[in-house]
């Protein structure tokens, strides 16, 4: 049980979100994929009896991979069928999981996506790779939102440059697929989910010329349904000043994808190699940073924002409760939620985000500039910067440097003690445990 759930808190709060099965899937595949989720849970409960449970852990591996051999047959789409026949062959050995990561990465399914294998989690709780498994269908309408944001990133790029007086650059980044998740075990099924998967980098491999990031819609929106959205009274503002539910995931997609493509955004002077060597944790902190300003430059960009028919002052405000949502999750535990108090920090001192008691004002006229404001910081200090220079910026605004310094990281909230947990429609009946 103790593995479950992370970081150690006195209480968790779960909320449940269901997961249906897909109408667009066959009810063979739907079959073989609930028992390999199954067996997954058991492979990740094998785990902790360490080389005991070895010869049990291969056996039921050989049967998941029959199992997704299987279902490779049952599938129309091409590179679904793929998908679930690599999935098959990286389970019987270290090599061929290697080996097949980078084929994986480089699909583009349209029926069916998943993985079946051993995938990392958070970066405080282990470096280990346990057992998972995930499945999801596409979603063709969130894809086009990230493939609009794909088509325009030069374009934005140069846009950035001018107003920054800049000259950054891109070094090779990664595709993204959107999917709605219906199924998932073992470690990826523990708490708190995770809504994507930078792969092969998580499961294992971590060189590869083909990357691709796997983000599950629908976990992402009911994070911030349920999460985000509930810090609202906060701010002030009335449901009506923000975009309809029906309607926030694409907002939420076109930051993230901004964000994703961010990582990729470099100066020539840029060496995060260094930065690392300097201050390992800072330097995954201030890069998340990174790609989350200029993420949020590159989605708020004048013809993406046309393209789109995003609001700028809802984008604003989504962006706001998404950067509190991180922060509450702890802002030393995780990168992205120190990258969210860097950004509240550096809004404050050009006073477009204010607190006020228990309140925050945020002044949405000045938010984009605010926003370049922090991106020419970050541009001084991290993307331009030797390690002295980064080394004093961090010592200034990181949490995990800032822990006993008497600084308020969560600007007068709590943590969120709150996760969600899935209702998976595949599994129920097959399981007697958590889901
Ligand atoms: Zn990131």
């Amino acid at each position: 049980m103790s593995d479950l759930f992370w970081p150690r808190r006195q209480q968790h709060f779960i909320r449940m979100v269901e997961l249906s099965q897909p109408n667009s899937l066959n009810k063979d595949v739907l079959n073989l994929l609930g028992r390999i989720l199954s067996m997954v849970n058991a492979l990740r409960s094998l785990q902790s009896l360490g080389d005991a449970g070895k010869p049990l852990r291969e056996s039921i591996k050989k049967t998941i991979a029959n199992h997704l051999s299987s279902a490779s047959g049952f599938v129309q789409d091409d590179d679904s069928s793929r998908m679930l026949a690599y999935a098959a062959e990286g389970l019987t050995s270290p090599d061929s999981n290697r080996a097949m990561g980078p084929l994986l990465a480089g699909l583009n399914e349209k029926e069916v996506v998943g993985y079946v294998g051993g995938l990392t989690t958070w970066l405080g709780k282990t470096r280990s790779l346990f057992y998972s498994a995930f499945f999801g269908t596409p979603n063709a309408r969130l894809q086009r939102v990230s493939d609009i944001i794909d088509g325009h990133f030069q374009e934005s790029l140069l846009r950035i440059n001018e107003q920054l007086g800049s000259s950054l650059r891109t070094v090779p980044g990664c595709s993204y697929k959107i999917i709605d998740l219906f199924g998932i075990a073992g470690e990826a099924n523990s708490f708190p989910k995770h809504f994507a998967y930078f792969l092969p980098e998580d499961h294992g491999v971590k060189h590869s010329s083909v990357k691709r990031t796997v983000v599950f819609a629908n976990t992402y929106k009911s994070l911030y349904e349920h999460i985000s959205l509930q810090q609202i009274s906060l701010f002030g503002w009335t449901a009506e000043q923000l975009p309809a539910l029906e309607e926030v995931d694409e907002y939420l997609i076109a930051w993230f994808r901004g964000h994703d493509l961010g990582h990729s955004i470099v100066l020539k002077e840029t060496d995060y190699a260094a930065l690392s060597r300097c201050d390992r944790w800072g330097s995954m902190v201030v890069q998340e940073a990174v790609a989350d300003v200029f993420g949020y430059l590159v989605s708020q960009d004048p013809e993406v924002v046309a393209r789109l028919g995003l609001d700028p002052a809802k984008a604003a405000r989504v962006y706001m409760l998404e950067l509190l949502r991180y922060l509450r999750r702890g802002p030393a535990l995780f990168p992205d939620a120190g990258a969210a108090y860097i950004q509240l920090r550096l809004l404050e001192e050009c006073a477009v985000v204010v607190k006020e008691g228990a309140r925050m004002r945020v002044d949405l006229h000045r938010f984009h500039a605010g926003m370049v404001y922090v991106a020419q910081v970050l541009l001084n200090n991290v993307l331009n910067a030797d390690a002295d220079t980064f080394k004093q910026f961090i010592s200034r605004y990181s949490p995990h440097l800032l822990e006993n310094s008497g600084e308020d990281l969560l600007y007068g909230m709590d943590i969120c003690d709150m996760a969600l947990g899935y209702h998976q429609a595949l599994t129920e009946g097959n399981d007697s445990g958590v889901q």
